[in-house]
């Protein structure tokens, strides 16, 4: 399992934690301060593997600019990420798309 990510040039450390730690029920959060992502260890491979791409999301959200204007237009974060991550990773598990 991946245990490091480097995003815009910031490198966050992928911890895979008991999901009553600190997680409140989610399955994954961004800790922007300490650069971790903690995912809850008992997901399902594919839960699991969306679940990142969807605190990645939110990294790249945040740190691009766009979750300011998406605030502004009163769209859902939560909404806009998940659709996002399920499309992307529904596609890219379909497709080949990293072979050359
Ligand atoms: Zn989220």
């Amino acid at each position: 399992m991946i245990n490091k990510i480097n995003i815009f040039g910031v490198e966050y450390k992928i911890e895979y934690v008991d999901g009553d730690i600190d997680m409140n029920g989610l399955c994954g959060r961004v800790y922007y301060d300490d650069q971790i992502i903690r995912i809850k260890k008992t997901l399902p491979d594919d839960t699991r593997r969306n679940t990142i791409l969807h605190e990645i999301l939110h990294v790249i959200l945040l740190r691009s600019g766009l979750e300011n204007i998406l605030t502004d237009k009163d769209i859902d974060i939560e909404d806009f990420v998940d659709i996002l991550a399920n499309s992307l990773y529904n596609v890219v598990k379909s497709n080949d798309i990293l072979e050359d």
